[in-house]
């Protein structure tokens, strides 16, 4: 039996189409964005995300600081956010000089608790940021609910989420299409990935002219190349949010796969799933379809998934513990107003993932866990 390692995580490889699109983006000349391939992979995204307005972007954190600035967050404003995620969801406000409340978790899962935020939201509110864990929805009907009584801007951080849905009466909207905005990530570790990639959907038609003007630096330049005007100025604060067209090209190939890759992350989650069904495992409320992103078990302390982690590292398999509580954060910590989130420091605390990827060896992964708890 081969004992080869197997690493958390490895992409899918896509190298055959990646090469061939690459190469044809570097013969052509166009390698700045917005061209054949970011075309491709919208049309490709399309059946994902319907209406909605796509920019493809450099990574989700600019994505999200994108969304941001669209959502004119301004200092004093007042942004409520989950502890139990990765700092580019907090950082996206902080830049914009907004205030942070953050969220506990729920006890039976590393999602935020929505059932919190009602008694954070100030006059100051402007936005809710909710993140989906593990690709596995949050109940869209409690965010509805908030964004409808206090007026909010919903800001999803979606960045684990392709493919993942919220079910309501037999439909499945995308995660990420939900909100006012939605970021998604095609960083090296997602499931689908160009090395550095992004998504910002704007949903709301309200700000769809803004985010063409934003995404081009701050000019009019989308609507001169329709040739709606003469010429392309200055009209706002903006940046440099566009994807390459290299990696939109590696972004192309991955995407042309996208059905596979799934079926195999599927098929593994799914493994896991029934081998540690006596175990504390991600739970998937009746309203979500996960797209199989991460699975993880709990254990029962700190200690015990230290152990965990460093015995399946002896027997050659790579398993990872998840975020630190930003609200506890070195960084932050100061800033927190001194709510205990025990839920998020328990997830921290305890949760371990498991290898997904077409390199897996499930049995081995499986078998070696059950040894460590026998
Ligand atoms: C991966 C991730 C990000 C950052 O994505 P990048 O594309 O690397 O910027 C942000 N938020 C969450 C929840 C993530 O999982």
């Amino acid at each position: 039996m081969s004992k080869e390692y197997i690493p958390y995580h490895v992409p899918f490889p896509t190298h055959h189409l990646g090469l061939e699109f690459v190469k044809e983006v570097l013969l052509s000349g166009k390698t700045a964005g917005n061209q054949i391939h970011s075309l491709a992979c919208k049309k490709i995204l399309l059946s994902n995300f319907h209406g909605e307005q796509k920019f493809l972007t450099t990574s989700c954190t600019s994505a999200l600081e994108f969304s941001a600035l669209l959502a004119s967050v301004e200092p004093g404003d007042h942004v409520i956010l989950p502890s139990y995620t990765f700092p580019s969801t907090a950082n996206a406000f902080l830049l914009r000089g907004a205030t942070l409340s953050f969220v506990d978790s729920m006890p039976n899962s590393p999602n935020m608790d929505l059932d919190a935020v009602e008694e954070l939201i100030s006059s100051k509110t402007k936005v809710l940021c909710v993140m989906h864990y593990a690709g596995i929805s949050l109940d869209w009907e409690k965010i509805k609910a908030l964004k409808a009584t206090y007026n909010l801007t919903i800001i999803e951080d979606a960045a684990q989420c392709i493919d993942a849905y919220y079910v309501n009466n037999d439909i499945d909207y995308p995660l990420g299409s939900l909100g006012d905005f939605g970021a998604l990530s095609f960083h090296e570790t997602k499931n689908i990935s160009c090395g550095e990639g992004g998504l910002l959907l704007v949903n709301n038609q309200e700000y769809i002219e803004k985010a063409e003007v934003m995404y081009e630096k701050g000019t009019n330049r989308a609507s001169f190349l329709r040739q709606e005007s003469a010429f392309y100025e200055w009209k706002s604060i903006g940046s440099s949010y566009t994807l390459s067209e290299i990696n939109a090209a590696i972004l192309h190939g991955q995407l042309l796969q996208k059905s596979e890759i799934n079926k195999m992350r599927h098929a593994i989650w799914n493994s896991y799933n029934l081998a540690f069904e006596n175990f504390s495992v991600p739970y998937v409320p009746v309203y979500a379809k996960h797209n199989a992103h991460i699975f993880y078990l709990q254990l029962a302390s700190t200690s015990e998934s230290v152990e965990f982690i460093e015995y399946m590292q002896k027997k050659g398999i790579q398993t990872l513990s998840h975020y630190r509580p930003l609200h506890s954060s070195s960084f932050f910590n100061d800033k927190h107003d001194g709510r205990i989130l025990k839920n998020a420091q328990h997830f921290s605390d305890t949760l371990v993932r498991l290898p997904i990827h077409q390199e897996v060896n499930v049995n081995r992964v499986i078998e070696t866990a059950l040894d460590f708890f026998n």
